[in-house]
């Protein structure tokens, strides 16, 4: 007992102002393209429309949207985030993939490798990638100034806690450290929904 106080002590000490509370980002379906891909469904030199920047340093929301289709069916209006990066990446919801007839893991953003591919409509032009689509796997963005404070470490898994009538205990939340990261948890909108979350809910690490 007298250690779980201690730790309470420690955990809430001056060293962490953020008083062990994690902010929440929710992501909708999204769409990160590659250069050449933009350029197919947009059209030789278009440039994205920043029309809001993101939490994450660098990101940003764009005005233009893509139609998403799939085996089974299609959603349109997918937004897409920038800035353009190496790969096309598409992250949806598990329930799209009932809609689009497909079924895509849950990966962490980058990790594409053995992923299914997805049609992709634009003003211009389509493509059919042959792998990047994933469900989001749930992510909390932090600094390893931030890990040490938590005491985690890039890579590692760990669970979080979350208060409220439907409150409850999400495993599996891949902790993602570099300099340029802010402190922020990444759960898709299917999952903030399960929980009740919104943009001003907090999160807990718990181990
Ligand atoms: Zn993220």
């Amino acid at each position: 007992m007298l250690g779980l106080l201690l730790e309470m002590v420690k955990n809430n000490g001056a060293e962490n102002p953020t008083d062990n509370k994690i902010p929440v980002g929710i992501s909708n379906r999204h769409v990160h393209l590659s250069k050449t891909d933009l350029v197919t469904l947009f059209g030789e030199g278009y440039e994205l429309t920043k029309i809001k920047d993101l939490s994450q340093p660098g990101q940003y929301a764009c005005k233009e949207t893509l139609t998403v289709c799939g085996p089974r069916g299609a959603i349109e209006s997918v937004r897409i985030l920038g800035p353009v990066r190496s790969k096309t990446q598409v992250e949806i919801l598990k329930g799209d993939c009932f809609k689009l007839g497909t079924a895509a893991p849950a990966k962490l953003s980058g990790d594409l490798s053995g992923t299914p591919g997805i049609t992709l409509v634009g003003p211009k032009g389509s493509i059919l990638i042959s792998e990047g689509l994933i469900v989001a796997q749930r992510h909390i963005h932090m600094t390893p100034k931030d890990a040490t404070s938590f005491g985690v470490t890039d890579g590692e898994s760990v669970s979080i806690q979350i208060d409220g009538l439907r409150g409850g205990i999400f495993k599996n939340v891949a902790i993602r450290a570099t300099e340029t990261s802010s402190l922020e948890c990444h759960i898709d909108m299917e999952e903030a929904n399960a929980m009740d979350l919104n943009p001003k809910s907090t999160i807990t690490i718990i181990k």
